[in-house]
């Protein structure tokens, strides 16, 4: 993969490209040792025939980068600012591998130290994403701790924003790799199933596609919110809905669904297998790929 990092001021409203393979960061940062902090992780995909770089729903994950700030009482991220780094990083990345024709920019903001700091690199699309979009994956349920719909009562809980503290997050992912599942899908402590460490669920039941209601208590997905946008064009409904385990594995389909890896088929649950839509994965995949 490239080198592409670029180091942003907020403060002086400055960019500086940088070394991804140096130490950039002091370790009294805030986000180094709290996790205190913010990120987005977009899809860039190159177009045919035009070779323009598109960053897909671009507007959506800055909004959401912005309501994550507030969260956090962080200063508002100016977009423009926050959008010149994401095309520097874009041109480098490009300019280092004119081949490319997929990859990721993740870009953070930091509480910093003394004032805050943030910073964007290109993250390539790996072997695990591209063999999951073509054969699906398998998860567990875990229980998230809490009873759904908590957020609203507990906004210092910070469910919805993206935070960069994700170490809940990756243990559950380790939790479900021991017991030889690919994913973790997290169920509130009540029953609800919520979203997976780093996806969100969607399931097809007959002719309406479902997903959990984000005011249960999870973050609200910019790739979830564009296949909603395009249902009606694939004769689907689409609509929020409190689901159980059992509606899982009763659907008709089912999937993970997140920027880099676009929509990925879950086949299997707690060891049972969930009914397969080959042609709707791929439809879905399409989505995001013109998106
Ligand atoms: N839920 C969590 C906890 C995530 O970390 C992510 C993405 O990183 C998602 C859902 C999916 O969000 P998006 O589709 O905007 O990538």
């Amino acid at each position: 993969m490239t080198d592409a990092l670029v180091l942003i001021d907020p403060s002086a409203s400055s960019l500086e490209l940088a070394d991804l393979g140096s130490a950039q960061l002091p370790v009294d940062d805030l986000s180094a040792h709290r996790g205190d902090g913010i990120f987005e992780t977009v899809l860039v995909r190159v177009d045919e025939p035009s070779g323009d770089a598109v960053v897909v729903a671009r507007d959506r994950h800055f909004a959401r980068f912005r309501d994550s700030a507030s969260a956090l009482d962080l200063p508002d991220p100016d977009p423009a600012l926050w959008n010149r780094a994401l095309d520097t990083v874009i041109a480098e990345v490009r300019a280092q591998d004119p081949e490319s024709r997929e990859f990721g920019v993740r870009y953070t903001f930091s509480r910093g130290l003394d004032s805050p700091r943030g910073w964007a690199f290109g993250v390539p699309i790996g072997e695990a994403v591209l063999r999951a979009r073509a054969e699906g994956i398998s998860a567990i349920s875990l229980d998230r701790g809490y009873d759904a719909y908590l957020g609203g009562k507990a906004p210092w809980l910070l469910i919805g924003a993206k935070t960069i503290s994700y170490a809940i997050n990756q243990a559950a992912g380790r939790y479900a790799a021991e017991r030889g599942a690919d994913e973790a899908l997290f169920v509130s402590h009540d029953g609800i199933v919520l979203e997976g460490p780093t996806s969100n669920l969607i399931i097809r039941r007959g002719d309406r596609l479902l997903t959990p209601d984000p005011a249960a208590g999870l973050l609200w997905g910019t790739t979830q919110r564009l296949i909603f946008d395009h249902a009606g064009e694939l004769g689907l409904g689409a609509d929020y809905a409190d689901l159980r385990l059992d509606d899982i594995r009763t659907a008709d389909g089912a999937w993970f669904v997140s920027s880099m890896r676009t929509a990925v088929a879950l086949t299997s649950l707690d060891g049972a297998p969930i009914s397969r839509d080959d042609a709707l994965t791929r439809a879905l995949q399409q989505i995001i790929g013109t998106g």
